[in-house]
């Protein structure tokens, strides 16, 4: 038995309890790890509470990342004692996942803990923090340069915000983050961010074409805000779009991508490229300043978790939430 979330729904209800869990749970995989560390991203707030239909399957463990060590290994790749990760595939989705002690999953959805961090600094990145690195290599990969003018990051103080403008603003980018809560300025400036504005100032519906401000973007928040960043972006810019915090719309028009030749460059974790995965975790270990990292963690137990999912979709959690699960790193 280990401790663990499961996600059980019948036509009553639909519970996330903290609860031992039989081994018997787990489903069919290659490889068996004891999981260290987890997180707890916005998607496990949408799986724990129920709120949007993530969880395919039941019962479920959720948690879409997990850091640990393995115990058990068919797979040519790894044995007994490595140190590994996992982001997305489905995990916590379809296939049991990281809120738990214990995962068998399949041996190719692992990549090798990168030596400059613990397990425990893995999570603290997380999926969140992974798909920032997706986002920031997508403006690069478009063009977008330290020294070409304001970069903008909006729902800053989420997981993903928080850890692309640690990034940008250690590659010399010059951050505006974007926040509904202007209180937590302090915190967006010490992570590098020069200007902060509020996200009433994006939320509303624009026009078309505004006048020319970024010359890039990285947006978690979609809808309007996502709109207006695209209208707002300077001739040959590019807008990397990876979350829906506000909403799912995309209440645009073609002018900024005819008339401006912006770029929309969309960004998934999940299914992303073992290749692709591999270099983001590479980049991290370079680009991101620890000590960053470590201000905008907040670690907590996994009794808290469910109490955290809501708090988090309620857009009250301020950088990313590490749970502790064995410990080990
Ligand atoms: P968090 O909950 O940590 O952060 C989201 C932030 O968005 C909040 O902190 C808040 O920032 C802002 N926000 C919340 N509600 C609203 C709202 N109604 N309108 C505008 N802004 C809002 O989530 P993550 O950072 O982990 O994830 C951000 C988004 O990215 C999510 O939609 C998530 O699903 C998505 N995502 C996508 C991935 C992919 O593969 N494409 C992978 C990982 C995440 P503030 O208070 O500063 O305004």
């Amino acid at each position: 038995m280990f401790q663990g979330i499961l996600i059980s729904k019948d036509d009553a209800a639909y519970r996330a309890t903290v609860q031992a869990i039989g081994e018997e749970v787990l489903p069919d995989g290659d490889v068996t790890v004891r999981i260290g560390w987890s997180t707890l991203n916005y998607k496990d707030g949408l799986a724990i509470t129920g709120r949007a239909p993530v969880v395919r399957r039941f019962p479920m463990i959720p948690g879409i990342d997990f850091a640990g060590t393995v115990v058990d290994s068919r797979h040519a790749a790894w044995k007994v004692g490595d140190r590994v990760l996992l982001n997305g595939w489905g995990v916590g989705e379809t296939h049991c996942g990281g809120l738990a002690e214990m995962a068998r999953v399949k041996g190719d959805w692992l990549i090798a803990l990168p030596a400059e961090f613990s397990a425990r600094q893995a999570m603290a990145i997380g999926t969140a923090g992974y798909t920032a690195m997706l986002c920031v290599m997508a403006l690069e990969k478009h063009g977008v340069k330290p020294g070409d003018g304001e970069v903008l990051v909006t729902g800053a103080n989420g997981g993903v915000g928080s850890v692309a403008i640690a990034l940008l603003s250690r590659l010399g980018y010059t951050v505006v983050a974007s926040t509904g809560r202007m209180g937590e300025s302090a915190y967006l400036t010490g992570l590098g961010a020069t200007t902060v504005i509020d996200r009433s100032e994006l939320s509303a519906p624009g026009k078309p074409l505004g006048k020319e401000r970024w010359a890039g973007v990285i947006d978690t928040v979609g809808s309007h805000t996502l709109a207006n960043a695209c209208a707002t972006t300077r001739y040959g810019g590019a807008v990397a779009a990876c979350g829906l915090a506000g909403g799912m719309d995309f209440p645009s028009s073609v002018a900024p991508f005819i008339l401006r030749g912006v770029t929309l460059c969309g960004i998934d974790s999940v299914m992303a490229p073992l290749a692709v995965r591999q270099a983001a975790w590479g980049r991290l270990a370079r680009d991101l300043d620890l000590a960053k990292l470590d201000a905008m963690t907040r670690e907590i137990a996994l009794a808290e978790a469910p109490a955290l999912a809501e708090q988090l979709l309620a857009g009250q959690v301020r950088g990313r939430l590490v749970v502790r699960l064995t410990g080990e790193n």
